[in-house]
């Protein structure tokens, strides 16, 4: 593919300075359970966020709730200017711009790579075939694995799956990424092919939140860590400070048992 072409598929990102997501007071809560307590979290376009906190805190959940994967009860979501509630379009519009990378890469078994790739530029953004599949080509390229293009996922590695996960996000040109534990169903000798993608998608200016327990990668690209426990933020601040030094005690003990 042609240099300008590649640069004017990658041109897309966002410009920085505005405000990508917006909580502002939001709860939720499972029947009588509340998962999430008065979450106000800002996130800037361009900003890499690392959220982490013991299994059961609330981090896929407060993920999920930006691309209403999750309802929330109380309080706002604010996507990209667009408010999340019932209005479907304007959930679906808050969906088109907003890529989600699962812990189990969650691709269709049926369907080649590539068909994974171009399915939802064709059928939600109405891309034709030659051009989703040049842009999923594009990005298979990015993430190192266009020779696998034409495989169907059972046969590649978990690492390499992965990387499919995050080139098909890509190829609907989302403004953030959400990544919820992308890493703890891998290998570890396939950790850092995935977490190298990532970076790299940091270095490039898009906008991340990310659920992880890799504390190297928080340390290399976040802007900003993010502590949650019984579903609340209970610390926010950039890497060189979250790491040497903790606020609260229950971070304290968290850092302990993780790194
Ligand atoms: P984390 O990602 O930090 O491990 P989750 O957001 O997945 O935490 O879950 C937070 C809490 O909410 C857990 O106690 C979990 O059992 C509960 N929970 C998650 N999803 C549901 C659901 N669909 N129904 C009921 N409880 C749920
Ligand atoms: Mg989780």
């Amino acid at each position: 593919m042609a240099d300008s072409h590649a640069a004017r598929i990658d041109s897309d990102a966002a410009p920085a300075g505005d405000v990508a997501v917006e909580m502002i007071g939001v709860n939720k809560w499972f029947g009588e359970f509340q998962v999430l307590k008065n979450i106000d979290l800002k996130v800037m376009k361009g900003d890499r966020i690392v959220v982490c906190g013991p299994s059961g805190s609330g981090k896929s959940t407060l993920i999920r709730c930006i691309n209403r994967l999750e309802e929330h009860q109380k309080g706002s979501i604010i996507v990209d200017g667009v408010e999340l509630t019932n209005d479907v379009k304007k959930i679906d519009e808050v969906r088109r711009e907003v890529g989600m990378v699962f812990q189990h890469f969650n691709l269709f078994p049926h369907l080649t790579i590539l068909e994974n790739c171009t399915l939802s530029p064709m059928w939600v953004k109405k891309v034709p075939k030659a051009e989703a599949e040049e842009i999923a080509m594009h990005f298979l390229g990015k993430v190192k694995i266009p020779e696998q293009a034409h495989k169907f996922p059972a046969q590649l590695s978990g690492g390499q799956q992965q990387r499919v996960a995050i080139a098909r996000s890509l190829c609907m040109r989302p403004r953030l990424m959400l990544f919820d534990e992308p890493t703890s169903a891998l290998d570890p000798e396939m950790v850092k092919e995935v977490l190298d993608t990532m970076v790299e998608l940091a270095e490039e200016g898009m906008t991340m939140l990310c659920v992880t327990h890799e504390m190297g990668f928080a340390r290399q690209v976040a802007d900003k860590v993010i502590f949650m426990d019984y579903g609340e933020i209970v610390e926010e601040n950039p890497p060189s400070v979250f790491f040497s030094n903790p606020q609260h005690e229950r971070t304290k003990l968290f850092l302990k048992q993780i790194i």
